[in-house]
């Protein structure tokens, strides 16, 4: 469904990503790992369209989209959670989703029923309906992201480090409901610092380091073989 081929990422001289070529099938849950700096969030961001290629392909299920602008990714399908978390603070949860399913306007009862879907997902969403989403918590604020992505009826979802700087209570929540979304049939490309978690959901695992793919299998074959706490450490 979606395949990179040879793809770089340049900061000017910077070559954050030196060739890389991974794929995710339909309802594929695969997962990007790597130390700090490793490249993961700069690929994800080059297959959301919101950094150009330098060289290399993406292609969406055949068709080349590398040079496609964000808006056009989001057009295609692909919904992009980033690790920033942006909600926007003054509008409440429930207009943050109405952002989300902007594309979808003049699909009012679809748009309905998958709101009523998020908020069976995420309560506490439903709880929180008229506060400014600036005063939830970060692990509300990733749930409402994550929700108002999902608002876009994507058929792929780049997600850039959902447990970011979250209580291990919220951090399981969150990666519950990951779950639940790959069993609904999304194809998911999940960047995480939190190897266990990431590979005890993944189907698949790429490890990067310094811009490269190290490593790549099943999610049981990277977790016996790959030293989890060296992956932390760039090792
Ligand atoms: P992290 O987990 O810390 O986000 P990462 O694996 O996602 O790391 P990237 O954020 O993709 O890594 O960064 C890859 C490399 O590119 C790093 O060396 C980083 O310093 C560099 N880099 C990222 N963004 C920029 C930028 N805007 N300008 C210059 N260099 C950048």
């Amino acid at each position: 469904m979606l395949e990179l081929t040879d793809v770089e990422v340049r900061y000017g001289a910077i070559r954050a990503v030196r060739g890389i070529s991974l794929k995710a099938e339909k309802g594929e849950l695969v997962a990007l790992l790597g130390a700090n700096g490793a490249g993961k969030t700069s690929t994800l961001m080059c297959i959301a369209g919101a950094l150009k290629a330098a060289a290399g392909t993406i292609r969406l299920d055949g068709r080349d989209v590398t040079s496609a602008t964000p808006e056009a990714m989001v057009r295609n399908g692909v919904a992009t959670v980033t690790e920033t978390r942006d909600v926007f603070p003054d509008l409440t949860v429930a207009e943050n989703l109405t952002l989300g399913s902007y594309i979808r306007r003049s699909d009012r009862a679809g748009v309905a029923e998958d709101r009523e879907k998020m908020f069976a997902l995420f309560p506490r969403l439903a709880e929180r309906y008229g506060q400014p989403a600036g005063t939830l918590s970060g692990g509300e604020q990733q749930m409402l992201v994550i929700a108002r992505a999902i608002l876009s009826r994507p058929r792929i979802l780049l997600l850039d480090e959902p447990s970011l700087g979250l209580a291990p209570v919220i951090v399981d929540q969150i990666f519950e409901m990951i779950g639940v979304l790959k069993r609904s049939g999304l194809t998911i490309v999940l960047v995480e610092q939190n190897a266990a978690k990431a590979l005890a959901v993944a189907d698949r695992a790429y490890v990067m380091r310094l811009g490269r793919i190290a490593a790549s299998g099943s999610a049981a074959e990277i977790g016996a073989t790959t030293d989890l706490g060296a992956l932390y450490l760039g090792g």
